[in-house]
């Protein structure tokens, strides 16, 4: 299935009502706040402690797989809602992060600084 069919099937299966547009913006927050509570239990250092074996990064993957899907329907049905080429979308922004590496506007080292300063604030609040 390619990102196009993908795009009908979400009409295909959408039971739609006069909340379409609250439900999946509502949708949208309610699963990337899935994935984060989940990855909030994998790294909870408290969880990992009660546990003898902690999930493995691999498992965490299987078990956000569902959510990612879960958030793809939505952004796919926000998409829908506008009209919006979903492929085209991700060509698009795929372009623009290429050329900005291409470019130096990024880098490994700003990447790992701001995911370390979100690590500590995340462990300063566990
Ligand atoms: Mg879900």
């Amino acid at each position: 299935m390619n990102l196009s069919e993908y795009q009908k099937r979400v009409e295909d299966t959408w039971i739609s009502n006069e909340n379409d547009f609250i439900r999946i913006v509502c949708g949208l927050s309610g699963e990337l706040g899935e994935i984060c509570e989940k990855l909030k239990k994998y790294f909870r250092k408290d969880d990992c402690a009660e546990k003898e074996k902690k999930t493995s990064w691999f498992a965490v993957g299987l078990i956000l797989k569902g959510e990612i899907g879960d958030l793809m329907y939505y952004i796919a049905k926000l998409c829908n809602e506008f009209g919006l080429d979903l492929e085209e979308i991700l060509q698009e922004n795929i372009n623009k992060l290429a050329q900005r590496k291409e470019d130096g506007t990024i880098s490994a080292k700003d990447i790992n600084r701001k995911v370390q300063e979100i690590i500590d604030k995340w462990n300063k609040n566990l």
